[in-house]
């Protein structure tokens, strides 16, 4: 009965080679007016730029889940006056983004680990932004972590966990974040899903010498079994 969708992509903010999950969804057999939850990993627009057209609610249905100190943060004044040049921008457009969803009743928040659905519960991972989350769904004995940022390039900072990135806004907090991250996906085997992990973007982590290995999940295109 509920239709949920993690992170909301770029819209029109990243130029024209982004911008495809309008396309994405309609391929899939979804429109965005079914979409009943959308849970944010975090506010960067990267992951919330799809959720306006213009001054037009792409999921005019749709209830966003937001960690609290997240939107608290990316809503503050204060903070925005406090950011680095690389990240004054990100609130404008944070704020453009979400605002409207936040006005009409459509931003619910929570704190911290949080069951959300059946089978689907927040995990807090801050250091990347305050309120950075990632969701774990569990179905049928199986487990997939939805790691949002938890890493930006996968060719760096899997051989290297503590190398961190200029968006960052804790940088220390995100790398300890991430270590545990790895350890923890390595230990239990689970999949995992990195929203800047190259297509297909969903996998297994292995260790490998002091560092991990990628092993991307087998992905066969429909496409071309029609053909
Ligand atoms: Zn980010």
């Amino acid at each position: 009965d509920r239709l949920v969708m993690v992170d909301a992509g770029t819209g029109e903010l990243y130029g024209p080679n982004l911008n495809k999950l309008g396309a994405s969804l309609k391929a899939v057999g979804y429109s965005p007016e079914q979409i009943t939850d959308i849970l944010i990993t975090h506010i960067h627009t990267d992951h919330t730029g799809g959720l306006m057209d213009g001054d037009r609610m792409v999921f005019p249905n749709a209830t966003l889940h937001i960690e609290r100190k997240e939107v608290a943060y990316w809503f503050s004044e204060d903070q925005r006056a406090k950011a680095t040049a690389a990240h004054q921008k990100y609130f404008a457009e944070a704020q453009a983004k979400v605002g409207p969803y936040k006005a009409a009743g459509r931003v619910k928040t929570f704190s911290g680990a949080t069951q959300l659905f059946p089978g689907i519960r927040s995990e807090p991972a801050p250091g990347h932004t305050p309120g950075h989350s990632f969701y774990t769904l569990e179905s049928q004995g199986e487990k997939l972590v939805f790691w949002g940022d938890l890493l930006h390039v996968a060719e760096v900072q899997l051989p290297r966990p503590d190398i961190t990135i200029l968006f960052d806004v804790d940088p220390k907090a995100a790398a300890d974040t991430r270590k545990r991250a790895f350890v923890q996906a390595v230990k239990e085997g689970y999949w995992v899903a990195g929203d800047h992990v190259s297509f297909p973007g969903v996998g297994h982590l292995q260790a490998d010498g002091k560092g991990y290995r990628w092993i991307p999940m087998p992905y066969v295109n429909d496409f071309y079994r029609t053909r």
